[in-house]
């Protein structure tokens, strides 16, 4: 193919997508090239959060010719994003000047959410990429996918819906367990013969855990073929779980509102998960340096949306832990992948001196066929002093020697935590019931109560 050819390259959706998800490594450069020196004049004149930062750091776009010269541009932190936020309320001061159609925002856990302008063009792309995604999860026009997201602020309801029409598949837009009950969400997707579920992994759990209690057989009352993942990491032991419990492969993507969603996906081959990076430049750094990491070591994950008009995102922290593997891919894709998420930084906390991460006790919690889907880490202070606690569900009481659980549960979570963790047995239901009311935007695994 010839270069020019790429110039008027507009992130389509398979099959014409494989030119560069197949490409060379120079072809994908090319449009690498372009679309940042696009991106980075474009900022220069119309976006002032950036101009400003970058004045100060004595960059000018001209120094920015190939997307190796990205590395000349500072990295913008959440913090500064906020600060830019606080300074200049409601929407910042790196929104820029396209009509946007849509206001996103972040799903706020602390404070008030973080909003992202997108424009058409924006939309469009960000729905082709995610009928891209779906297509190398073996998502076709045959398939009938019921999309279990919110659809809110949070933006993977709208795109993945979008996506799939793209696709030419048929989608059954269900919402949350907070605008469909589960119970309903069950009925249906056994009754319309659902193939595909859109979905968190947690929820996918709490839909199995319903199911059963309502007295279905997973894998002989439904027709569901794969499972689909955002909104949440997805560690080996809960996509085993899942995998185990559905018979069916369990797919993760990462995606984040400040990317405008859909940036990476897993393939059928399950080896990290692909950029597309026609659309986005992501790198790895040195937490603590910000120098830039060799392909697999893993650090803090750097992107660029190299299409987005509203709210670019030029060399920004997200706060995710990965690395990056530019090896082949059996599935031919020559985009490179990122390995799944372990930690992010915002949900590390600090108990007794040590660093803990919700995702450690994952493994050991998904070990045990006696507990629910749902469980949560609450940090306290008692007598003055931090106590790390395990609440988790058991299924059937009267047939759990539930002493003897907390104990196996408090030996294995000191191995794993690093800290000693107590261990809370709860009858099925208050923890399930609450994450399926929020709406599963983002169930909270962790629970500060010390400063409250
Ligand atoms: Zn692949």
């Amino acid at each position: 193919m010839k270069y020019h050819d790429l110039d008027n390259w507009d992130y389509p959706i398979p099959p014409k997508s494989h030119i560069l998800e197949n490409g060379s490594r120079e072809q994908i450069r090319y449009v690498q090239d372009r679309s940042l020196r696009q991106l980075v004049n474009y900022c220069w004149e119309h976006v002032p959060f950036y101009r400003t930062r970058w004045e100060k750091h004595g960059v000018h776009p001209s120094q920015i010719q190939t997307i190796d010269d990205i590395y000349k541009i500072p990295i913008v932190t959440k913090e500064e994003l906020q600060q830019d936020l606080n300074d200049n309320p409601p929407f910042g001061t790196f929104q820029g000047d396209f009509q946007p159609c849509r206001i996103q925002s972040s799903s706020g856990t602390t404070g008030m959410p973080k909003p992202f302008f997108l424009t058409r063009w924006d939309w469009d792309v960000i729905t082709n990429l995610w009928a891209r995604r779906l297509a190398a999860q073996g998502v076709t026009s045959e398939d009938r996918v019921q999309v279990s997201l919110t659809y809110s602020q949070f933006i993977p309801g709208f795109t993945s819906t979008e996506g799939i029409i793209k696709l030419g598949a048929t989608v059954i837009p269900m919402g949350s367990g907070a605008a469909t009950s589960t119970e309903r969400q069950v009925i249906l997707a056994k009754d319309w013969g659902a193939t595909v579920l859109v979905m968190t992994p947690s929820y996918a759990l709490h839909f199995a855990d319903v199911a059963e209690r309502m007295g279905y057989n997973l894998k002989k009352d439904f027709k569901v073929k794969r499972l689909i993942h955002t909104g949440e990491p997805l560690p080996k032991a809960l996509r085993e779980k899942i995998e185990d419990r559905w018979s069916a492969p369990a797919f993760d993507n990462f995606g984040s509102v400040e990317s405008g969603g859909a940036p990476a996906f897993e393939c059928e081959a399950k080896q990290g998960m692909h950029i597309s990076e026609d659309a986005f430049h992501f790198e790895v750094v040195d937490p603590i340096t910000g120098k830039n990491l060799p392909d697999g070591e893993e650090g803090l994950l750097v992107m660029t949306t190299l299409f987005k008009q509203s709210s670019p995102i030029i060399r920004y922290s997200i706060g995710d832990f990965t690395s990056i593997d530019r090896s082949p891919c059996s599935c031919g894709r020559t985009f490179s992948r990122m390995s799944s998420v372990r930690a992010r930084l915002d949900d590390m906390i600090k108990v007794r001196g040590t660093a803990v991460y919700p995702t450690s006790v994952e493994p050991v919690v998904r070990k045990y066929q006696e507990l629910a889907s749902e469980y949560r880490l609450v940090i306290d202070t008692v007598e003055n002093r931090d106590i790390i606690k395990l609440q988790a569900e058991i299924l059937e009481p009267d047939k759990v020697d539930a002493q003897d659980l907390m104990d196996k549960l408090g030996r294995e979570l000191k191995v794993a935590v690093g800290i000693k963790c107590e261990v809370e047995l709860l009858p099925f239901g208050g923890l399930s019931n609450e994450a399926s009311a929020e709406g599963r935007i983002k169930f909270k695994r962790f629970v500060d109560l010390r400063q409250k």
